[in-house]
């Protein structure tokens, strides 16, 4: 076996415990006589699997009984629609956050199913190189909801605060950093998120919703998209994503073994510290976030010179660190180090990117 460290944005590394109990019980899942994958997900040996996801899940980020923990398909993009069809009709109208391509996109979506939406704060003249500050009175009074991503992905900026927008539901897409840190879902009327970042293989879109945002949904909408029918379900109105939810679940407890969102957040902070304390004191690359805004699951930087961020890319790849490649839209690298990354991942980057500096001057 010789496994690189892979730093992709997503699908992205899973823990090695993960997969290795995965493949252990791979073809034959318990008493079951059967794998996971070929299990009714009426089955109780199913049934069991996406209870206990949930049921982790829940005590990992302490989720309040007043939200639904929904295991949906389509991936974040199918919310950046589902949002607005399942929340526009409390007021008819929402304001939206643009801090890098998704939340972009998800304001487009809603634009585009003709809704009232207002972009209220944006960064893109900046090149999305930190996040807007978002205070109350920008909100409309009126507004539904307001949409932000969390963490945006691309660019690699994270909200550093929760904005307040009082009694307005706060609707965040926490795709790239979900459960990479305790969160206090409390703050939020919705938060979504795609898997294949930090949860789980691709295919598996978690929402999670406060009770009360039910009962807003359009008539006329896909009953697929409707997140009460889905919660009246179980998230079994049709098959579920069975075989990504129990690699959820692995990924759960996985993360309590370990001590839970307090200890997965201390060794988040350890590799983006290292990552970012080099980048802060040498003076061959550029991090180009600024400070508040970095991520701490998805570090960009460049050296200045396309060519060299090219060599450098194809050259780490060569020495087992793969996929440092910036997004295609934005070009230089990009080091996604999601929960899976070991610190030993990020040392070794670390000592290529010294190793690189010296062996590349600039001209
Ligand atoms: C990757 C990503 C998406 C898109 O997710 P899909 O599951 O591919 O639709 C949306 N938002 C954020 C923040 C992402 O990182």
């Amino acid at each position: 076996m010789n496994r690189v460290y892979n730093f992709s944005a997503g699908p992205s590394m899973l823990p090695l415990e993960v997969l290795e109990k995965a493949a252990s019980e791979l073809v034959c899942y318990g008493e079951s006589g059967m794998s996971v994958m070929e299990m009714s997900h009426r089955s109780p040996d199913y049934e069991a699997i996406i209870n206990d996801a949930e049921a982790m899940l829940r005590k990992l980020m302490n989720i309040p009984d007043n939200y639904k923990v929904l295991f949906l398909q389509g991936g974040a993009s199918t919310q950046f629609a589902a949002v607005p069809m399942n929340l526009i009709k409390r007021t008819g109208k929402a304001d939206y956050v643009v801090s890098g391509q998704f939340s972009g996109k998800a304001f487009k979506e809603a634009q585009k199913l003709g809704y009232d939406v207002k972009c209220i704060a944006t960064t893109k003249e900046d090149n999305f190189d930190h996040v807007p500050t978002v205070t109350k009175d920008m909100v409309r009074p009126d507004a539904a909801y307001v949409h932000v991503c969390f963490n945006n992905t691309i660019y690699g900026t994270k909200y550093g605060y929760i904005p307040d927008t009082g009694d307005i539901p706060l609707v965040a897409d926490m795709s790239s950093c979900i459960i990479s840190e305790p969160v206090d879902v409390s703050r939020f009327g919705v938060i979504y998120a795609g898997a294949q970042k930090n949860m789980a293989p691709a295919g598996l879109t978690l929402v999670i919703v406060r009770e009360d945002l039910l009962d807003y949904a359009e008539e006329k909408m896909p009953t697929m998209l409707e997140w009460k029918t889905m919660a009246e379900n179980g998230s079994m109105y049709n098959t579920p994503p069975c075989y990504t939810i129990y690699m959820a679940k692995l990924v759960y407890e996985w993360i309590l073994s370990i001590g839970g969102l307090d200890e997965m957040k201390k060794r988040n902070e350890a590799k983006a510290a290292l990552l970012y304390d080099y980048l802060d004191n040498q003076d061959y690359y550029i991090a180009p976030v600024k400070e508040g805004s970095r991520s701490m699951m998805n570090v960009t930087f460049v050296t200045g010179d396309a060519d060299l961020d090219k060599k450098f890319a194809s050259e780490a790849a060569k020495a087992g660190l793969k996929n440092l490649k910036g997004h295609r839209s934005v070009g230089g690298m990009r080091a996604s180090i999601y929960n899976a990354m070991p610190y030993a991942g990020v040392e070794a980057l670390v000592n290529f990117m010294k190793k690189f500096a010296e062996e590349n001057p600039k001209k």
